[in-house]
C-alpha cells in the first residue's frame, strides 16, 4: 500500500518542496495549510497529481485523518510574519504540536517536527551542537517563535515517553531557495529582490553577524533521511549547511551574482538578533549519512533565477 503522508504547512516554502519530493518518491500526500504565509501558487503544479490532496485547515484545531507519517511544518518562519500575531504563533507551535501528536498517537503514525536553530537563541556555544541548551530571551519579540518551538520539542519528547509515539525532531538552520516568499523579510529573499530591483540593500547592524545558509534541496533530503532512518533515531538533530558567512559577505555575493549596482544601507539591528549561527552537523553526517552538497554560489544563482522570473510576472 502507498504510504499516506501528512505535511502540515505544506503550501509554504519548505512544505511545498517537501510535498513535491514525497510525491516524486511515490507516496500519497495530504497537504494541510491555513495559507497564513503559504501560497496556492507554491503547490499549483501539484493539484492535478492523482496522489496529492489539499486541505485548508488551521492546526490549532484538531484534525481527524488517517495517515502513516506526519511532517509538522506549520508555523510562520520569518520574523516579520511570526511577530505579526505572536499569540497565534505560539498557539500554532504548541497547540498545533498537541493536535498533531494526538493524531500520531491515535493513528500510530511516525511524526517529524520541523524545529529550528532558534531553540539555541543567541548562542554562547559555537558551532551549535545538539547538547547545547540555548540562550533564549523568554520575553523578547522572538520568544513567541523560539519558546513555542522549544515547548513543541518538549511535547514531542513527552509524547514519546508517555505515549510511545514514534518521533523525529530536526533543528533546521537558515534555509533558502526558490519559493521563498518575496516579502517575508528574510535576508536572502530581501537582498535578492532588492538587488534585482536596483534598490538599496538593507544591512541590519554592521553586517558582521553570521548565518549558515542551506539550499532547500539539501535540507529536504535531510528531513526525509531523518524520517526514514532505519535505526529509528529520534534526534534532535541539526540540519543545515555549516559554511558560515557574515551578512555583509552575503550582500556582496548577491550583488556580484545579480550584477546589480544597488548601494548598501545600514539599519538598526533588531532586538535579540543572534550574532552568530552555524550548525555542528557531526550527528547528521554520522547517523543519517547526510550532508549538504550545494554551495552558496550555486544555490544563490538558482534562487536569483527564481526571483528574476517571479518579478517579471504581471
Ligand atoms: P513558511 O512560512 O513558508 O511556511 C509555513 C507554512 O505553515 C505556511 O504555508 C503557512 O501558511 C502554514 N501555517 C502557519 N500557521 C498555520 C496554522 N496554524 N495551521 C496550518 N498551517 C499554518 O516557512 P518555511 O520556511 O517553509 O518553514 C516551514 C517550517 O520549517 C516552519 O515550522 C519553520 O519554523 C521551520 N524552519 C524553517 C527554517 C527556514 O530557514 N526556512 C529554519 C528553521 C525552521
Ligand atoms: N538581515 C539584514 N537585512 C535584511 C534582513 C535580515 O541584515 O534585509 C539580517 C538579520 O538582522 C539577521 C540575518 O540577516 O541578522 C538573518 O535574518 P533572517 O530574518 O533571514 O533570519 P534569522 O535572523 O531568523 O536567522
Amino acid at each position: 500500500m502507498r504510504k499516506r503522508i501528512l505535511v502540515t504547512g505544506g503550501s509554504g516554502f519548505l512544505g511545498s518542496h517537501l510535498c513535491e519530493k514525497l510525491l516524486h518518491k511515490g507516496y500519497d500526500v495530504l497537504c494541510v495549510d491555513n495559507f497564513f504565509t503559504g501560497s496556492k501558487q507554491n503547490i499549483a503544479h501539484l493539484l492535478s497529481h492523482p496522489y496529492f490532496e489539499l486541505l485548508r485547515h488551521d492546526v490549532t484545531f484538531p484534525l481527524y485523518v488517517e495517515v502513516d507519517e506526519i511532517y509538522n511544518l506549520a508555523c510562520p518562519a520569518s520574523p516579520i510574519h511570526y511577530q505579526f500575531d505572536p499569540v497565534q504563533t505560539t498557539k500554532t507551535s504548541v497547540v498545533g504540536a498537541i493536535n498533531m501528536l494526538g493524531l500520531a498517537k491515535r493513528t500510530k503514525a511516525k511524526i517529524l517536527q520541523a524545529s529550528t536553530s532558534e531553540v539555541y537563541g543567541d548562542p554562547e556555544v559555537h558551532p551549535q551542537v545538539e547538547e547545547y541548551r540555548g540562550a533564549v530571551n523568554p520575553i523578547g519579540p522572538r520568544a513567541c517563535y523560539d519558546e513555542g518551538k522549544r515547548c513543541a520539542e518538549t511535547l514531542f519528547f513527552d509524547y514519546q515517553r508517555q505515549h510511545n509515539v514514534d518521533i523525529r525532531v530536526v533543528r533546521i538552520f537558515n534555509t533558502y531557495g526558490p519559493k521563498m516568499h518575496p516579502n517575508d523579510g528574510r535576508v536572502v529573499s530581501n537582498f535578492i529582490v532588492q538587488a534585482l530591483q536596483n534598490k538599496p540593500i538593507t544591512i541590519y547592524g554592521d553586517g558582521s553577524q553570521t548565518r549558515s545558509f542551506c539550499y532547500v534541496d539539501d535540507l529536504i533530503e535531510g528531513m526525509i533521511a531523518m524520517m526514514e532512518n532505519p535505526q529509528g533515531l529520534c534526534g534532535p538533530i541539526n540540519l543545515g549547511n555549516p559554511s558560515e558567512f557574515t551578512i555583509l559577505e552575503l550582500a556582496q555575493k548577491v550583488l556580484q551574482y545579480t550584477h546589480s549596482n544597488s548601494e548598501l544601507i545600514y539599519k538598526p539591528l533588531p532586538q535579540d538578533d543572534p550574532m552568530q549561527r552555524k550548525p555542528d552537523i557531526t550527528k547528521a553526517k554520522r547517523d543519517l549519512l547526510w550532508e549538504p552538497s550545494i554551495g552558496l554560489e550555486e544555490g544563490l544563482k538558482h534562487t536569483i533565477d527564481y526571483f528574476r522570473t517571479l518579478l517579471q510576472e504581471p
